[in-house]
């Protein structure tokens, strides 16, 4: 009888590296380890961080290097692994660049740090100098703090402090740096809900009741009430489930203080935010805290999909048609589509919710693959506003000037009776062209093929795309001419000046990301608006997310034809919901609201579709020019982009990528062409376009054709799933 050799285990290990799989380590003995641990183990002459991705037993066949340390920490979730490994598959990408997305700070796998507090002692020490009452009345004031923050409170050296406290002045606490956060409430105060909104509320606790994964599109027009109920959906969750983890994502990060403020009242403890602008402090605060289920609600921008959830039981996608939900640089991905996938893996319920579906989301809908869950109506006396269009080709607005006389009178009107007004219009800066009237000569970017937008408030022309800026030029570089050049078309700041002068005891401010870069101007900008201490504001499409201005009953749309034109297949639809958002943030109290679009073209589909609040028939009418070309989501699109220094060599790489796609029936390749932008900070674009039919496995499609292809080295080859850029 033979004896069988003592098996080892051996671990899988994925690096957060564009490494194309695992590698395999022995796990020496004694230590214990679990699918989805973090750990460190060597890799070339480094030791690096990874986490383990399978565990299985070792014949002793190979010569393997033993896994150095594991983390005190709790190991990735099943769901997680199986989340970055079909989202890897799916966007054509190696798992570990997925893992980089989801390994943050490697401080937050270790215990948070403390830091020393001080805090007022029993008793006052008998010697007391003027600078230790001054520390002692700043305590008592405001609290135990550290001994910088005391001393700079009191206006004396930290040294004062310390001093205090060896006098037995002052008590010394230790605390965790990084404060756990609080479980919420699921009972805390909240709105009665109206019939209707129970009736979609009861339908998610039936979906959460059930238990598994399934997808519902919550589809209700802009006031109906749509956060009261996913308010009570998180309540339902944490309720069935008392370590229920709930992730809801928000398209615009800055607007989620507004909504953590809501989410305080309602569940009675503070929620997690999530985003990319965050300190190295709070991210490691937060991914600790989620990692060890502690964080239980998180609100978040895309990126959020990637924290380490133990439990996670809902996700909710808010304004899920919003195009910031696509990730288009470093990593391309939907961050909706991947909620999906997240839901899925978790088996958990996931609702997406928007005033204006995309149409991806109403097809699936309509298809029964996702519940549709329905709030038409507005609640309490709102109503939707009235939209009426202005035909600028009748009431064409002065030479320079950009406001028509209907607006400007409706304008007056408002003003009049003390109410606000908000022009809309999605260019920022003041001109979106300078050229030179004597030779013609137009300022562009020096990195890529566009033109420079004049910022007046800066003195600058700014390149959107690049960043790149200069001081606005007094003489043309071109011909040299001096106080030649003009500035062309209007941008907020051109029609706010123009706002100003036609009206000039009214308040006007402009909303947009460059007066509100931070989330703190942006608050505080919204605040004024809220207290009426602004009249006009002149906004770009951030003024059409999510606020509540009471008092305001007109918008006027400067020009409703932008976006509308142009070869990107979702330019009409996301046109139609910036103007239905935009139309909705009028007449949500009691006073009725209207909206003005300037129009060259009052007949176009979704202006006309528009004017008579009729959504169905627009989103059938792009349903079926979407269909008919075979576009997402009747068919499936991706991108590659190929990138050089040396433009030849872009040409030859772009030529070679497409004499070698595998053949497969359903598969349409266009290209390579030069897009739009043929040239970023020195890189030379080419694109192919690959469209294929719903039924192909386009993921598999292109990993075939991926691996069939040797890398070159200087040059990038980017694959974007579903890409939503067409410039
Ligand atoms: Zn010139």
């Amino acid at each position: 009888m033979s004896r069988a050799p003592t098996l080892k285990a051996k671990a899988s290990i994925l690096f957060p590296m564009p490494l194309p799989e695992p590698f395999d380590y022995a796990v020496p003995d004694g230590m214990e380890l679990r699918v989805g641990d973090h750990v460190r183990a060597p890799l070339g002459q480094r030791s690096s961080r990874g986490v383990v991705w399978a565990l299985s037993s070792d014949d002793g066949s190979r010569n393997l290097k033993s896994v150095e340390s594991v983390y005190d920490a709790p190991p990735l979730s099943e769901a997680m692994i199986e989340f970055v490994n079909w989202s890897a598959r799916y966007l054509v990408q190696w798992p570990g660049i997925i893992l980089r997305m989801v390994l943050r700070s490697e401080d937050s796998l270790l215990p948070s740090p403390t830091e020393l507090r001080f805090e007022a002692a029993a008793e006052r020490p008998t010697r007391m100098t003027e600078a230790r009452e001054r520390v002692l009345r700043a305590v008592l004031e405001q609290g135990p703090g550290s001994a910088a923050e005391l001393a700079r409170l009191a206006g004396v050296t930290p040294g004062v402090v310390t001093g205090l406290a060896k006098a037995g002045g002052l008590t010394r606490i230790e605390r965790p740096a990084d404060p756990p956060f609080d479980p919420p409430d699921p009972d805390g105060p909240g709105v009665a809900l109206v019939p209707q909104q129970q009736d979609a509320a009861d339908q998610i606790r039936r979906m959460i009741n059930a238990g598994g994964f399934q997808a519902a599109l919550l589809d209700g027009v802009t006031g109906s009430g749509k956060t009261e109920v996913y308010f009570d959906a998180i309540a339902h969750a944490l309720r069935q489930d008392s370590d229920a983890q709930i992730l809801v994502l928000l398209p615009e990060i800055a607007l989620t203080r507004a909504v953590t403020a809501r989410f305080m009242e309602r569940f009675r403890a503070e929620p997690a935010l999530w985003h990319s602008d965050q300190g190295p402090k709070e991210r490691r605060r937060i991914w600790r805290e989620v990692n060890e289920n502690r964080a239980r609600i998180v609100i978040g921008a895309r990126s959020a999909l990637f924290l380490p959830f133990q439990n996670l039981r809902l996700i909710i996608v808010d304004e899920e048609h919003d195009a910031t939900y696509k990730q288009g640089d470093g990593l391309h991905y939907q961050a909706r589509d991947l909620a999906v996938v997240r839901a899925r893996a978790s088996r958990a319920p996931v609702i997406l919710a928007s005033a204006t579906p995309s149409i991806e989301s109403l097809a699936n809908a309509r298809a029964g693959r996702y519940a549709y869950i329905q709030l038409p109506d507005r609640i309490g006396k709102a109503v939707l506003p009235d939209v009426a269009t202005i035909d600028l080709r009748e009431h064409r607005p002065q030479r320079g000037l950009w406001l028509s006389d209907p607006l400007v009178e409706a304008m007056a009107e408002t003003l009049g009776r003390g109410e606000q007004v908000l022009l809309y219009l999605n260019r920022r800066g003041y001109a979106p062209l300078v050229l030179c009237r004597d030779c013609g000569h137009r300022m562009k970017s020096p990195e890529v093929d566009a033109y420079l937008t004049e910022h007046r408030y800066t003195r600058r022309l700014i390149c959107h795309l690049t960043g790149f800026s200069m001081p606005r030029p007094d003489k043309c570089p071109e011909c040299g001419a001096i106080d030649s050049l003009t500035s062309v078309g209007p941008g907020v700041e051109r029609v706010a000046e123009e706002a100003k002068a036609r009206f000039p005891e009214a308040k006007v401010e402009i909303l947009s990301s460059d007066t509100a870069h931070s989330a703190e101007k942006l608050l505080a900008l919204i605040d004024r608006m809220e207290r009426g201490e602004i009249d006009i504001l002149v906004g770009t499409q951030i003024a059409a997310k999510g606020h509540n201005f009471l008092n305001l009953t007109l918008i006027g749309v400067v020009d409703a034809d932008l976006g509308l034109a142009g070869g990107d297949p979702r330019a009409g639809e996301r046109t139609y919901q910036t103007l239905v958002q935009v139309a909705g943030r009028a007449g949500r109290a009691d006073r009725p609201g209207r909206a003005l679009l300037q129009t060259h073209d009052p007949e176009h589909d979704a202006i006309a579709a528009l004017v008579a609040g009729d959504r169905d028939r627009f989103m059938e009418a792009e349903t079926m020019a979407r269909e008919a070309l075979g576009l997402p989501p009747y068919g499936r699109l991706a991108a590659i982009i190929i990138s050089a220094k040396d433009p030849s060599q872009a040409d030859a790489v772009a030529k070679d990528w497409a004499r070698n796609a595998p053949d497969a029936d359903g598969i349409k390749i266009w290209g390579p062409a030069e897009p739009r932008y043929g040239m970023v900070r020195g890189w030379h674009r080419r694109r192919l376009l690959v469209r294929a039919d719903r039924d192909v496995d386009l993921s598999a499609w292109l990993w075939a054709w991926k691996k069939n292809m040797k890398p070159v080295s200087s040059v990038r080859v980017t694959i974007d799933i579903e890409p939503y850029s067409f410039v």
